[in-house]
């Protein structure tokens, strides 16, 4: 399953730099994966300073 994101998000972009496939965007109140496009790597949950990222 896609990483997804998680409320405790502060957007601070650091994931959406690091994602490989650029599955990372911003959102209304927290950045948002795009599950077509993740490929399960985990680069963004080893860069986010609050661990938002989830593997669903
Ligand atoms: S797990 Fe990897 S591919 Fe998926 S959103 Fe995070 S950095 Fe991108
Ligand atoms: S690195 Fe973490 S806090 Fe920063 S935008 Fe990504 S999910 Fe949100």
């Amino acid at each position: 399953m896609a990483y997804e994101i998680n409320d405790a998000c502060i957007s601070c972009g650091a994931c959406a730099a690091e994602c490989p496939v650029s599955a990372i965007s911003e959102g209304d109140s927290k950045y948002v994966i795009d599950p077509d496009t993740c490929i399960e790597c985990g680069a963004c949950a080893g860069v986010c300073p609050v661990g938002a990222p989830e593997q669903a």
